[in-house]
């Protein structure tokens, strides 16, 4: 079983883990500006990268709070955990044959 890092917890089996989604997805400022065809892109599509991806991730059967991952989709590997709120880190390494990404909100 792999263990994943939360920031509060430290080291904790996978299990006790829940995946929300991609990380630093930006509401819009401006909602009713949308038309309908951005409105779908917001809500429904997401990025789906071979190698390093943010995620959110909450540690449901534990503290219960959430956090960022930095997760290589190829590996499973968790790359780095961060605090909601705290900037990406830099990538460290990626997947042979993947794709290094940087999230477009990171600031360094
Ligand atoms: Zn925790």
């Amino acid at each position: 079983m792999q263990l994943i890092d939360c920031p509060w917890c430290g080291e904790r089996e996978e299990a006790e883990f829940h995946y929300g989604g991609q990380a630093h997805v930006a509401h819009p400022e401006d909602p009713h500006a949308l038309d309908d065809e951005q409105w779908a892109q917001y809500v429904f599509f997401r990025d789906n990268p071979k190698g390093p991806f943010a995620e959110r991730w909450t540690h449901s059967a534990g503290c219960r709070r959430w956090f960022n991952a930095l997760r290589d989709t190829v590996t499973h590997e968790f790359l780095a955990v961060y605090r909601v709120g705290d900037p990406p880190p830099p990538l460290i390494r990626t997947a042979p044959g993947a794709q290094p990404r940087q999230d477009p909100e990171a600031t360094s």
